[in-house]
C-alpha cells in the first residue's frame, strides 16, 4: 500500500472511524476530497456489500 490511514485497523481492513470496510473516498472517509479514484467510491462501496456473483465456470451445482 502506498499509503497509511490512521484509521485504517490493518487485521480486517476495517475503518475503526466508520466501524465498517475501509473503501477509500466513502462517504465519511478522512481523506481528501479532491482525489480521483480510477473506480468511484460509490461502486466500490457497492461491491463490499454485494456477495460474490457465481461464476458461470463454477461446477458445484452438479
Ligand atoms: S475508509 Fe477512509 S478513513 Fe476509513 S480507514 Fe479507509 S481510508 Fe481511512
Amino acid at each position: 500500500m502506498a499509503w497509511e490511514c490512521p484509521h485504517l485497523d490493518q487485521s480486517d481492513d476495517n475503518c475503526r472511524r466508520l466501524k465498517q470496510p475501509c473503501v477509500p473516498g466513502r462517504k465519511g472517509c478522512t481523506l481528501p476530497k479532491n482525489l480521483k479514484f480510477a473506480v468511484p467510491p460509490e461502486v466500490r462501496v457497492a461491491e463490499v456489500n454485494t456477495p460474490a456473483i457465481k461464476s458461470d465456470t463454477d461446477d458445484s451445482s452438479h
